[in-house]
């Protein structure tokens, strides 16, 4: 596997919400047996209905901060990498990093998954988000994207402090509580719903933090093609990405670095894709984590 994903690391990714509700009557999935942390909750005020409660930093540090993490990478337990079968599917995510360098918008990426009618789960970093607003406005208000959670300030998603392509990651448990939890929230409030998505920052975590994201009823998504290597593949190498992905695979790429060679590689393998019989859809619901057990 092409393992780069430099162009997160230089700015420091069934049923699917087609036609879903954004507001909030789709926030309902927490319902009435959301959990109460012992920390207590800490409610969203967005000035419409009550959405689902997050834990407290407090109740995560309690439960998760003597755990020793056992595993550190791009694909662990309870992640989602592929989609379930379902014949000649595959799953497009493009991260948008935010940061120094890495909160440009590529336009002409998202012109072509709009003239194939491509959907996309496009994961947005706070930081892209503010950099972004009127464009965020018209990517949450299309139906053809879901938006998922790529973290507050993208660091990768440690509870020990590891790093990844010389990026620091989070410290502690309670920093990748912030780390996920932040963006969460102006997700959140932005949308009228919570994300159910999250990609850290260079895709790297470790598995306490996976299950951090999870009690924030968010699923960590992985992948099984780098489709840009970080924004650094030239049209041809995404193309190729593209064509030679497996059924079932979630591919990876960024919507952050126009003028790189992601938006013209898509743009050459959708059509044949297409022509070729592949259908191309949203994520499906979660079936692994902690929230589904
Ligand atoms: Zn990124």
């Amino acid at each position: 596997m092409l393992g780069a994903l430099t162009g997160c690391a230089a700015s420091g990714p069934g049923a699917s919400r087609h036609g879903a509700p954004r507001g909030p009557a789709a926030a309902g999935r927490g319902g009435p047996g959301t959990r109460v942390p012992a920390g207590g909750p800490r409610t969203i005020s967005t000035g419409l209905p009550a959405l689902p409660a997050v834990p407290s930093r407090a109740s995560i540090v309690a439960r998760y901060g003597g755990l020793a993490p056992h595993a550190w990478g791009l694909h662990l337990p309870g992640t989602m990498g592929t989609l379930p079968p379902a014949g000649k599917v595959l799953a497009l995510t493009f991260d948008a990093c935010g940061g120094p360098g890495g909160s440009g918008y590529d336009h002409s990426l998202v012109t072509v998954l709009r003239r194939y009618a491509v959907p996309a789960t496009l994961f947005l970093n706070a930081r892209w988000i503010d950099a972004n607003r009127p464009v965020f406005a018209t990517l949450a208000a299309d139906p053809l994207f879901e938006i998922g959670n790529h973290g507050t300030r993208h660091r990768p998603l440690s509870t020990t402090g590891r790093s990844a392509y010389g990026i620091a990651g989070s410290r502690d448990c309670g920093e990748a509580y912030d780390e996920v939890a932040g963006n969460h929230a102006k997700l959140t409030a932005l949308l009228g719903a919570p994300p159910r998505f999250f990609r850290p920052g260079t895709a790297f975590c470790d598995d306490v933090a996976v299950r951090i994201v999870g009690e924030l009823d968010e699923t960590v998504v992985a992948f099984a093609v780098n489709g840009d290597g970080g924004a650094t593949f030239t049209p041809a190498q995404v193309t190729s990405a593209l064509l030679t992905a497996p059924v079932g695979s979630i591919v990876i790429g960024h919507m952050n670095h126009p003028g790189r060679g992601t938006a013209r590689g898509v743009a050459a393998a959708l059509p044949r894709l297409l022509d070729a019989g592949f259908r191309f859809v949203h994520l499906p619901p979660p079936t692994v984590g902690p929230r589904s057990r």
